[in-house]
């Protein structure tokens, strides 16, 4: 297993995916290489990305010859579905199948006027989070760019919508694959793309300092979640203890400095867990935390995990929270999880064969 967001995890992705494998600076010199004019690149992701085709055959305004060139040298593929299931709720979560048989799940979450698609960016996860069900799988391997834009085409196609959000909080940690993802929120922001609004696309970490200070620098304004779970560094190394060498003071630090640097406010996911992080003192720690940089925390009942006997607190308990925090001016939601009867909510992912 490869160190997240080490060159060998990064590089590793670009095997099996053919065409989807590339980033837009990729693709042009791809383009440029096979001694075509710059503006058949554009072309080319309007095809790929913004219509979704299945085969260059489609790609009527590209010459034959570039057609066929690109077929031969860099396959296209599109995910298949393996297995769908619909929520109470709406929600729907599918099973999918890439080009080398990998299996990832995608959920489609919507809402009165909006479409938010909830996509992975690896096969499985190498943090090994206590409380997710991501965490019990380990790592197979990082998606590539133009997989993770698939998944947000194929469950708006799916809902016969086009998608509004795109949140990258499906199975893997984005950050240990962030060449790639970054790629794909450029594709999806892309007007040749999905045309999705930077504000509109959110990256979920577990926390990696390096690279939070990353996308800080980056041009656009993509949203960032950072998953906090606990200010108390001994109960953080309990829940996350691939973070453990990541102290919270430097996580506050940086966050600071997010905020500082690109005016914009990163959401704290905060999964309340009964008796692990639930306490005054927990509650303390959080506030501490909180005050003084720029965040909304999102307070999450813990979504139940197979084989795990944690539980979310008794409700009280959560909206004493949540009003504590307002109350110290801390911007604070309580959410409700949707297509938890699936398996489809926050930490559910876990790629079963059978979906519902
Ligand atoms: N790896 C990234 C994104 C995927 S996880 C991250 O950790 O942020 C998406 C979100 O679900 C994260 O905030 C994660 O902490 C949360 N999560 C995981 N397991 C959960 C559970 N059992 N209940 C509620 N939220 C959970
Ligand atoms: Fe990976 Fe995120 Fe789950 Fe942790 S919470 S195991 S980082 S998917």
């Amino acid at each position: 297993m490869s160190q997240p967001g080490s060159a060998r995890s990064e590089a590793s992705l670009i095997s099996s995916a053919g065409v989807k494998a590339y980033s837009l600076e990729q693709l042009d010199e791809l383009v440029v290489s096979l001694g075509q004019p710059r503006f058949r690149t554009r072309q080319l992701v309007a095809w790929l990305y913004g219509k979704g085709a299945s085969s260059y055959d489609e790609m009527s305004n590209l010459p034959a010859a570039l057609r066929a060139q690109l077929a031969e040298q860099h396959p296209l593929f599109v995910p298949r579905v393996v297995a769908k299931a619909t929520s109470n709720d709406g929600t729907r979560k599918y099973l999918l199948e890439l080009a080398d048989g990998a299996r990832v799940e995608t959920v489609g979450i919507p809402t009165p006027g909006r479409l938010t698609v909830c996509f992975s960016t690896q096969v499985g996860c190498a943090m090994g989070c206590a409380f997710c069900a991501t965490g019990t799988l380990g790592l197979t391997r990082s998606l590539a760019p133009g997989e993770m834009v698939d998944q947000v085409n194929l469950v708006a196609r799916d809902f016969g919508a086009r998608a509004t959000n795109a949140v990258a909080m499906g199975q893997g940690e984005p950050f240990a694959n962030y060449n790639a993802t970054l790629a794909a929120l450029r594709f999806m922001n892309s007007a040749d793309g999905l045309g999705v609004g930077a504000r509109h696309l959110t990256v979920s970490t577990c926390g990696i300092i390096s690279q939070i200070r990353r996308l800080a620098a980056e041009p656009e304004q993509f949203t960032l979640a950072v998953s906090l779970h606990s200010a108390v560094q001994a109960t953080r190394n309990k829940l996350m203890p691939s973070l453990a060498e990541q102290p919270l003071e430097q996580l506050r630090s940086t966050l600071d400095s997010y905020g500082q640097k690109t005016g914009r406010r990163p959401s704290l996911e905060y999964a309340l867990i009964h008796k692990v992080n639930d306490s005054d003192a927990e509650l303390e720690a959080l506030l501490a935390f909180c005050q003084g940089i720029l965040c909304h925390v999102n307070l999450i009942p813990l979504n139940l995990v197979q084989h795990s006997a944690w539980q979310a607190p008794p409700r009280t308990r959560a909206l004493a929270f949540e009003q504590a925090l307002q109350k110290a001016h801390v911007e604070a939601s309580l959410r409700s999880s949707r297509g938890a009867d699936i398996a489809g909510a926050c930490g559910q992912l876990a790629t079963q064969q059978e979906v519902g």
